[in-house]
């Protein structure tokens, strides 16, 4: 998979993706990750991207001609299955939303500032409209790395067997069960016995209704989906 993100503070993206399992899937070629600076594709001597709203009040607006730029350059390289643009008014983040996303080849996610963008950009090259949640953020470059973080872990071979995707929470209606790891005795708390035992059939069930009641407890809405 390759995912290019559409910026004008290309460095607010240095470091979700040079750590941990992100890097990784990049080292792996499991996935490409190109942050590309808008101001490259401004095209006045000052590199202007946005200027006052039509209509006044306050706020700057993302000008459309160096997003067209940009994303026409790209769109010439290769075919992109979506034009992601990151705004609070869009459809909200969810599991199935990056299963569906992790299975694309080439992804191509916008990254709003200030008022954010022009509408004509929206109405024009945005294929799909995602929102992590209901605050607003002061740019989309955090927004696009939690996105593509919730995508890229779901490709295969980026996560090892013992981190699998298919046991966290929203994989299916539930959440995850609760997660112990040694000592098995901690200032007189215990880890649940059944998980020393050895049986794994037990272990299983005993994960399946904590999972279950964690769910009822915390997220009754997911049992009705
Ligand atoms: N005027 C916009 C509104 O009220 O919907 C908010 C603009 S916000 C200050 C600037 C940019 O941050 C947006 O264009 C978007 O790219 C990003 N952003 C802010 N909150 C976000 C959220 N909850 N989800 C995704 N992107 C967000």
């Amino acid at each position: 998979m390759r995912i290019d993100i559409i910026t004008c503070l290309p460095r607010l993206l240095d470091s979700p993706f040079s750590h941990s399992i992100l890097q990784r899937a990049q080292e792996k070629g499991l996935v490409e990750v190109v942050v590309h600076d808008l101001r490259q594709w401004a095209t006045n001597k000052q590199k202007q991207l946005d200027d006052y709203a039509y209509g006044g009040g306050a706020g700057m607006v993302m000008m459309i001609e160096p997003i067209d730029r940009c994303i026409s350059q790209l769109k010439s390289e290769r075919a992109y299955d979506e034009i992601i643009y990151m705004t609070p008014d869009g459809a909200r983040l969810n599991q199935g939303m990056a299963n569906q996303l992790s299975l694309k080849k080439n992804l191509i996610i916008l990254c709003g500032h200030y008022k954010g963008v022009d509408e004509r950009v929206r109405e024009a090259f945005i294929t799909r409209e995602v929102s992590i949640g209901d605050y607003v953020l002061s740019g989309g470059e955090l927004a696009a790395a939690v996105l593509s973080d919730a995508i890229i872990r779901l490709i295969p071979g980026v996560l090892s067997d013992e981190t699998s995707a298919l046991t966290d929470s929203f994989q299916d209606n539930l959440l995850a069960p609760p997660v112990y790891t040694r000592p098995a005795e901690y200032k007189g708390m215990k880890v649940p016995e059944v998980l020393l035992s050895g049986h794994q059939q037990k272990i299983e069930d005993w994960r399946a209704q904590k999972a279950l009641e964690r769910t009822q407890a915390r997220r009754p809405d997911l049992l009705n989906e």
